[in-house]
């Protein structure tokens, strides 16, 4: 075992559920042996066990990303919640309309709790979740304990771009890289937890792009079909449209509070630009993903004579993903990508 594990991928493929299991195997009390006695699985009935299923172990803390909170208390709050819709539905990506960050009262309360070693046999594990949504403050706070895990302690960091933590963290973590799951697994998935008609679960496996968890969203939630409907009639209208009502769309309906929805939204033109891709030049790891709209994509892919220009496009639009995180102006931004985008145009 190492003493620091740094999970990445991108959300929705079982970082928290192999947290989960791996705290489990760590602590159970009856464990499951193989032939020649050796611990393959957990139990996951004993009391441990069920106290980790049910993400309530007392050795095992939880760093949260959580909306913005008073005191330490509300936060303490916040964080039943989160475990709470994690135990309901592990998969489950939790997205707010306010900004979610691990505060640094998290921070606090777990150098605090940290500090004393834990019972005889048990094995601590401390699960920085989201590592990239930890503010910097708290991050400093916490770094001795990160780098050098006290003993009987297990860290386990996730998040879904390594490269966005500090190199003193990158370097100290063993790396686990999670991968996109097959549709058939999603598919499955659905049909058998959500009771959904097969075709559906097929779809919706598809959209998801190997994230159970965006695919559970799908399902979940209302606004994101609408959000993808939005999604594709603006990016026809920065394709089709004349410039000053492109511009003017894509500013005026995208709600610049709703960071939610304009992640959503985002996430949702590179689906539509790698399927552009796909239309016009036959590559693609994952064939074409928005198949309802097929017919009008290779209509606005008559629009892109270059290669390059769709590289560009690409690349735009993680730029403008980065500066909505970086909470610059979102308006200007959106309106200048719009203009970009139109550049590359035929
Ligand atoms: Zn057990």
């Amino acid at each position: 075992m190492a003493s620091t594990y740094l999970f990445h991928g991108i959300d929705g493929q079982g970082k928290w559920s192999m947290a989960i299991a791996l705290t489990a195997l760590l602590n159970c009390e009856e464990p499951v042996t193989d032939d020649s006695g050796r611990v393959i699985d957990a139990c996951g009935q004993c009391r441990n066990c069920r106290q980790i299923l049910n993400n309530n172990f007392p050795e095992m803390y939880f760093a949260l990303p959580i909306p913005p909170h008073k005191n330490e208390a509300e936060a303490a709050e916040l964080n039943i919640e989160y475990r709470k819709a994690k135990k309901k539905e592990p998969y489950r990506i939790i997205t707010s309309n306010r900004q979610l960050t691990i505060p640094i009262d998290t921070a606090r309360f777990i150098k605090r709790k940290t500090a004393i070693k834990p019972d005889a046999g048990v094995t601590r594990v401390i699960l920085f979740y989201q590592m990239e949504k930890m503010l910097p403050a708290a991050a400093d706070s916490l770094l001795k304990l990160i780098e050098e895990p006290p003993p009987e302690t297990v860290i386990i960091l996730t998040a879904s771009d390594p490269e966005n933590l500090l190199p003193t963290i990158q370097s100290r973590a063993q790396r686990i890289r999670f991968r996109p799951l097959p549709d058939k697994t999603i598919s499955r998935y659905l049909a058998e937890k959500y009771d959904i008609l097969p075709d559906k679960a097929a779809f919706h496996a598809r959209l998801a792009q190997g994230s159970l968890g965006r695919a559970i969203g799908l399902i979940d939630n209302e606004d994101e079909s609408a959000g993808r409907q939005m999604a594709f009639l603006l990016l026809k209208e920065m394709f089709t449209g004349d410039t000053p009502s492109a511009v003017h769309a894509v500013v005026e309906s995208i709600n610049p509070r709703d960071r939610g929805a304009m992640e959503n939204i985002l996430g949702h033109w590179q689906s539509l630009i790698s399927d552009l891709i796909y239309v016009k030049y036959g590559k693609s790891d994952s064939g074409i993903i928005n198949i309802d709209v097929a017919g009008e994509l290779e209509n606005l892919a008559v629009r892109i004579d270059d290669v390059n220009n769709i590289n560009a496009m690409v690349d735009d639009m993680k730029e403008l993903q980065l500066s909505l995180r970086r909470n610059i102006h979102i308006r200007p931004a959106l309106a200048a990508f719009t203009l970009k985008i139109r550049r590359y145009l035929a």
